[in-house]
């Protein structure tokens, strides 16, 4: 079967260096939402657990549930579901939101500072701030998520000068109302790693402990190593003539003869569709022929396993996409393997 590695050596030297960088590990908080980018929730929540992180970032509760005993904390990004328990805090983006909170629930606020996704708009943080303290809910943190932290744009600097108006007068209404003042967070990993000095609380990384940054020129080489490897099995070997031709539509024709393997991953796996128009290769450069099918894909040679891909910022390139989009697309049930 087509199988996950996970190269938890990779994991921790990633961790490192990312807490090498922010200078504390408890200013880590580690981004695990949607099956941990594909590389398996429980999988690298335990691995982050044991390196000492205190905190997590989940999409949905139904995640923050499984992995919420390993952490202090865990953040829940997606709205909606939303109640009161010591270990889990829910995002809140808007009043609506704020409404349908139970009492005694724990939450992040969300402020737009230049996105325009989701949070609530700065002019009307004040009246959030009182909407939240006469509900009764507990104001743990308030965050915003910046737009261009990976490209060389002025955006996330005057994104951070807009939060740091917000955290003054944050911390301005708490004193007077005498609560406790929540934490502060804004940066994820491209930005964390664009900023020298991090005066928030904690940040929030993904991608960074995954072994990527997606813009190289701005960052460099900073010693991140891929903790995903993806591989396949053969299913079937055979021997082609020149001019025989491979696949749904034929779409690959062998200019010589050739012998040829199938592979047990196909895009019902997540796995990208290459076909005639989008040309593809494998880790050694191998070009996967014709066009892939829902379960199988075919290579030349009759190895009885390859190696699809170890850098997936490399393999997505390929398919004009980034490496978030290929490694968070491959189905949970693929058997993530630890190593
Ligand atoms: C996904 C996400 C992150 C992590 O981003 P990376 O670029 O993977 O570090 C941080 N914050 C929020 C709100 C997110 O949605």
């Amino acid at each position: 079967m087509s199988k996950i590695i996970i190269y938890k050596e990779n994991l921790i030297n990633n961790l490192k260096i990312i807490t090498e960088h922010v200078k504390k590990r408890d200013k880590v908080a580690v981004v695990l939402k949607d099956n941990a980018y594909g590389h398996g929730l429980k999988e690298v929540a335990t691995i982050c657990a044991e390196f000492g992180i205190k905190r997590a970032v989940v999409r949905v509760a139904r995640e923050a549930k499984e992995i919420a005993h390993l952490f202090e904390e865990t953040l829940v990004l997606g709205g909606s579901e939303s109640y009161p328990d010591k270990n889990i805090s829910f995002t809140v983006n808007s009043f609506e939101e704020i409404k349908r909170t139970p009492q005694n629930s724990s939450i992040h606020l969300k402020v737009d500072t230049g996105m325009h996704r989701n949070g609530i708009d700065p002019c009307e943080l004040k009246q959030a701030l009182e909407s939240i303290v006469s509900s009764k809910i507990e104001l743990k943190g308030v965050f915003t998520h910046n737009k261009e932290g990976d490209e060389l744009s002025s955006a996330l600097f005057w994104q951070q000068k807009n939060f740091s108006t917000i955290k003054s007068k944050v911390c301005e209404f708490c004193d007077a109302k005498g609560i406790k003042r929540p934490l502060f967070h804004s940066l994820s990993s491209s930005g964390a790693f664009r900023t020298n000095e991090i005066d928030d609380d904690f940040v929030r990384i993904g991608i960074a402990m995954y072994g990527y940054l997606e813009w190289d020129e701005v960052f460099g080489d900073i010693g991140l190593r891929p903790v995903m490897e993806l591989r396949a099995n053969k299913v079937a070997s055979r021997s082609l003539k020149k001019g025989a031709r491979i696949g749904y539509g034929g779409t690959f024709r062998a200019d010589r003869d050739m012998v040829v393997t199938s592979y047990d991953i196909g895009y019902g796996d997540g796995f990208f569709r290459a076909n005639e128009w989008i040309k593809a290769s494998i880790e050694d450069g191998r070009e996967i022929l014709g066009r892939v099918s829902m379960d199988y894909l075919s290579l030349e040679g009759d190895d009885d396993e390859v190696v699809l891909f170890r850098d997936a910022k490399r393999f997505a390139k390929q398919f004009r996409t980034i490496s978030y989009d290929a490694t968070t697309k491959l189905s949970p049930s693929i058997t993530r393997e630890v190593r």
